[in-house]
């Protein structure tokens, strides 16, 4: 069977033409010996659109997260984030590995944590413990569906933990699915953050890259931790090239790929032997396969015949993620392929 749809993830996409025309054309220099001026105009940019004082590139979401955990925290502290969260799932415990920081992992109502019990985490000045020093939340939360956290939920987390002495992080991964979900500007999203990390490789489209947001200051000091993790890049340019290309181009479109994950949701639901976890709110949907139709993995096998490509995250669990690489023709192959896959 010819593939027909890769909805694995929204990291599979690959540069357009016009993108990677954008890419070949850009100015570049040493980004660090003098300064790369493409990389430059992305950082300005992407400051700008977040509100924040500045930004950095560097080559991945997980080494955005790091530096920011390693500049929030030490190695006597600890941060408290969703026990589902990338940071703490699936990023090898670099917080402790780089940062010889403990985490604090709460289970919120599909990854949303309320002020109650962020409030009742936190540890008393006390040395038996960590001094809790940071909060870190993820918008769309990946691992529940990309749920978009929401914002009065956020800003009451972000007082209550700067109200007693926290700093804040969000991993902002899939900020602009969030911002395009809820009709709220990205800088209105990460106003309660001293520190945001985004991703121009997820729904943007860009091959590789993402930024790191904060004051002037921090992102000075990420400078240094950037060079410490090999993050350095030289012609760094051709590269963020990519994302500019993407933020002008890629995140208006973003409500399609919402509506795509809709119609998928729909095809998932209208099968009695697949149930979905929750309605989508993003790009993401997550349903559990009934017994009678094996495991997620074999169910995964019967898509992957049908030419679709859809990814087993538990025993029972499988996600669909709609992209800028799919077409609605696609979807409606995959939706066809769902049904009869679970007849
Ligand atoms: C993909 C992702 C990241 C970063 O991943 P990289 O592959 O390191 O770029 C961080 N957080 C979330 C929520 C993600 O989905």
């Amino acid at each position: 069977m010819a593939l027909l749809a890769d909805l694995r993830s929204d990291t599979v996409t690959r540069p357009s033409p016009a993108m990677m025309q954008a890419m070949s054309t850009a100015e570049v220099a040493d980004d660090v010996l003098e300064g790369d001026p493409t990389t430059r105009r992305l950082e300005e940019a992407v400051a700008r659109l977040l509100g924040k004082e500045a930004a950095m590139f560097v080559p991945s979401g997980t080494m955005a997260n790091q530096i920011a955990v390693r500049l929030h925290c030490g190695r006597d502290e600890a941060f408290i984030c969703e026990s589902t969260c990338h940071i703490y799932v699936y990023e090898q415990a670099g917080y402790a590995q780089l940062s010889g920081a403990a985490a604090h992992p709460l289970t919120g109502d599909r990854g949303v944590l309320s002020v109650e019990q962020v409030t009742a985490a936190i540890q008393p000045d006390d040395a038996h413990f960590p001094r809790t020093a940071m909060l870190a939340l993820e918008n769309t939360a990946n691992k529940v569906g990309g749920v978009v956290q929401p914002q009065d939920v956020v800003q009451s987390l972000c007082d209550a933990a700067h109200q007693r002495g926290l700093t804040t992080h969000l991993d902002g991964a899939r900020l602009f699915n969030a911002a395009v979900a809820t009709g709220l500007e990205p800088s209105r999203l990460v106003e309660p953050f001293d520190s945001v990390s985004v991703c121009f490789s997820k729904g943007l489209g860009a091959p590789v890259g993402s930024a790191l947001c904060g004051s002037a200051d921090f992102i000075r000091r990420a400078g240094r931790v950037r060079k410490l993790l090999g993050g350095g890049m030289r012609q760094s340019g051709f590269l963020a090239a990519a994302g500019l290309y993407a933020l002008e181009n890629n995140v208006e479109r973003l409500n399609l790929d919402h509506q795509r994950a809709g119609q998928l949701a729909a095809a998932v639901g209208s099968s009695s032997k697949l149930e979905l976890l929750a309605e989508p709110q993003s790009n993401i949907v997550i349903f559990r396969v009934d017994d009678s139709l094996g495991t997620a993995e074999q169910f995964v096998g019967q898509l992957e015949s049908r030419g679709v490509l859809a990814l087993a995250i538990g025993p029972t669990t499988v996600r669909l993620v709609t992209h800028l690489d799919v077409s609605a023709e696609q979807i409606t192959h995959a939706c066809i392929a769902i049904v009869d896959a679970s007849r």
